[in-house]
């Protein structure tokens, strides 16, 4: 059984500011043919260092509503007076490729994925304390202080859907947390439920040996 299953969806959600983008980029960096990250469109501004395409296709109003009209979003959410959506062409091309496709998103979108394609794993990312939460918001210097204190209000809201995703990563040392996504993520590969076409595979083998067994007369 050596052939590598479907590649699996993974939702990564975190408060923001829990750093589950740097984590994302180290898995990325680390192990570049297992992961693939989706990269969202978005009709948020650009912030200082960002380029289009790369940490995401910026749209204006009017081209994602068309996105919506035309399907080419597997799920969209509003956040912070801003829409965010995943493309769906990339992430149906790289599955089929055996690809496990990363999708970064928020809670909302996450619960859509999960409805739509329940076999997807759901992982949070927190900070280790809501101090220090707030303590790498500021730091970054990304963004004014009304719009941080939106980003801790509606971490509230973000709170309280924890329990619907599948594990909870505590970031405080990045280079265990990037092992011990690495290792939950190998093992999902391993669920029986998850390698079903390669058991059948298996069992039609079995089936054919045992045919030739009686065909010898042994
Ligand atoms: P930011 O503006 O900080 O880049 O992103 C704001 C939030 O939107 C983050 O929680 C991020 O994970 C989420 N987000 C980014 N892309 C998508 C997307 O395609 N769909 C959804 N639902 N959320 C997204």
């Amino acid at each position: 059984m050596t052939r590598r299953n479907r590649g699996i969806l993974i939702v990564v959600s975190g408060f923001s500011g829990a750093g589950k983008g740097t984590i994302v980029k180290e898995l990325m960096k680390r192990h570049p043919d297992r992961y693939a990250l989706s990269i969202s469109a978005t009709t948020r501004s650009p912030r200082q260092g960002e380029t289009d395409g790369v940490e995401y296709f910026f749209k204006s109003r009017e081209e994602f509503l068309a996105m919506i009209r035309d399907e080419a979003l597997v799920e969209y959410a509003e956040y912070v007076g801003n829409f965010y959506g995943t493309p769906r062409a990339y992430v149906e091309e790289q599955l089929a490729a055996g690809r496990d496709v990363i999708l970064e998103i928020e809670i909302q979108g996450a619960l859509k994925i999960k409805k739509r394609f329940p076999d997807t794993l759901l992982l949070f990312v927190t900070p280790p304390s809501a101090e220090e939460l707030k303590r790498r918001l500021v730091g970054r210097g990304t963004e004014p202080m009304e719009v941080i204190e939106s980003r801790l209000a509606r971490a509230i809201q973000e709170a309280d859907g924890i329990e619907e995703y599948d594990y909870l990563i505590v970031n405080d040392v990045l280079e265990e947390c990037v092992r011990e996504v690495h290792g939950i993520l190998s093992q999902e590969h391993l669920r029986v439920s998850r390698n079903l076409e390669a058991i059948e595979e298996m069992r039609g083998e079995l089936r054919h040996f045992a045919k030739c067994r009686e065909g010898k007369g042994d």
